[in-house]
């Protein structure tokens, strides 16, 4: 059996492994933890939901095959001259690659955007968005300054919407616990785009408005941001927000090792690939996840989302099996589930499977789609354990 790599342990690599553990096909996973952690459950991390570790799942406990090799260690670049994965402990060579590195952020040239915010990238920058609010909250009870209390969130998809509901649910309680008057907090979304959510229907966006307003959040948009210094944002137009916490969520692009390694990439950074998610650049190299810049029979590219990184992550692992024994590989149709956003651990909006959904019922539908992830990545060992990983149900 040719040698199999994988690199990066997020929903694309760790169902590419999930496909070939089964199979028990041997394999080298590769990623910079030793566990994979729940990347569109860190809004609840950052917000204080649960602790943090409820949202990482040790890698071991879903590959428990001998037939699976872990290396912790940094991808640096792929060689694909000599068929070699560059990582911070050393050289893995492949016959065959799995690319599934996902995403970082995208600051779209901004200036002072990367040095003086905030994001979500990873479990540890999530619980440190916590840590940072709690400090300035802290800092507040001991010099008055209302600029602590101030919290400016940059972006209103996906994750600067479910970001804005987790900490409606969190700061009352944090200011509770610190004596500190909830009229003096400031919460703002700023959006550059005329409307929020895009990816969810336009009838159910004034739901969102209504639902954060009278939490006493704001969103904001239309609303440009120019440049940032340290604790300022700088609007179109001129006007300032001082705020203490200072968080970016407005964009993503695939992780800068597809070009520096030489693929062919589109103005996401996302590198090329075919119907089969092969690379159009290199034919033993298979591209998963944020990172693909695949295409849908319009010419479409597919969103960067969770559902379609797993699809394309186990369509990944399946062609390679089905090209090692000469068969015809199968072309990429993912089925489109919906999209569902939490506005706060209570309330939820979007759809499931074509059905508008939102309140008790899109929180309701969120829970059930993360016990379907749970399910598909390790079945009822894992969906059966889900109380242990971020499940309320
Ligand atoms: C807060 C938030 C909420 C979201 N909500 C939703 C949602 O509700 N629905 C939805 O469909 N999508 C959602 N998304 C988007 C979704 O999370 C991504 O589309 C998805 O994670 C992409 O999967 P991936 O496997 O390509 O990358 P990832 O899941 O990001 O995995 C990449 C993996 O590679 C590792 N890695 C990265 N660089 C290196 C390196 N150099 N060396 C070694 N390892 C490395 C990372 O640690 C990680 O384990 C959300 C995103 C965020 C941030």
């Amino acid at each position: 059996m040719s040698k199999i790599v994988i690199v990066g342990a997020g929903y694309a690599g760790m169902m590419a492994a999930a496909h070939l553990d089964r199979e028990g096909i041997p394999f080298t996973i590769v990623n910079n933890h030793d566990y994979h952690y729940l990347t569109i459950l860190l809004h609840e991390a950052a917000g204080g939901r649960d602790d943090g570790e409820k949202y990482a799942i040790p890698i071991k406990e879903v590959l428990r095959k001998d037939t699976s090799e872990l290396v912790v260690a940094e991808v640096t670049g792929i060689d694909k001259a000599n068929r070699v994965v560059k990582t911070s402990t050393g050289d893995i060579s492949y016959d065959y690659l799995i690319y599934s590195l996902g995403w970082v952020s995208e600051y779209f040239g901004i200036k002072g955007l990367k040095e003086y915010s905030l994001s979500i990238t990873n479990l540890d920058s999530a619980i440190e968005i916590r840590k940072h609010i709690d400090n300035q909250f802290q800092l507040y009870t001991q010099d008055g300054d209302e600029r602590h209390l101030r919290i400016a969130l940059g972006g209103a998809g996906l994750t600067g919407i479910e970001l804005m509901g987790e900490l409606l649910d969190y700061l009352p309680k944090l200011c509770k616990s610190l004596n500190i008057p909830w009229e003096k907090v400031d919460l703002q979304c700023i959006e550059a785009m005329p409307t929020i959510l895009p990816m969810v229907a336009e009838h159910l966006r004034p739901f969102v408005v209504e639902t954060y307003t009278k939490k006493g959040g704001k969103l904001r948009t239309g609303t440009k941001i120019n440049e940032v210094t340290e604790g300022v944002i700088h609007l179109d137009g001129g006007e300032t927000v001082e705020a203490g916490t200072i968080i970016w969520t407005g964009g993503v692009r695939a992780n800068p090792l597809l070009s520096e390694s030489g693929f062919t990439v589109d103005r996401r950074g996302r590198a090329k690939v075919n119907e089969f998610m092969q690379s159009v650049d290199d034919e033993v190299i298979f591209i998963a996840g944020d990172s693909a810049w695949a295409e849908d029979a319009n010419g479409r590219p597919y969103p960067p989302t969770a559902q379609n990184a797993e699809q394309m992550g186990a369509l990944a692992a399946k062609n390679i099996l089905l090209r090692e024994r000469r068969r015809p590989m199968e072309p990429f149709h993912p089925r489109d589930w919906g999209t569902l956003c939490s506005l706060g651990a209570e309330v939820g909006v979007g759809s499931f499977m074509g059905v508008p959904i939102k309140g008790v019922m899109g929180a309701l539908a969120k829970e059930g789609s993360k016990a379907k992830y749970l399910w598909e990545l390790g079945g009822m060992r894992l969906a059966g354990n889900r109380s242990k990983y971020v499940m309320k149900l």
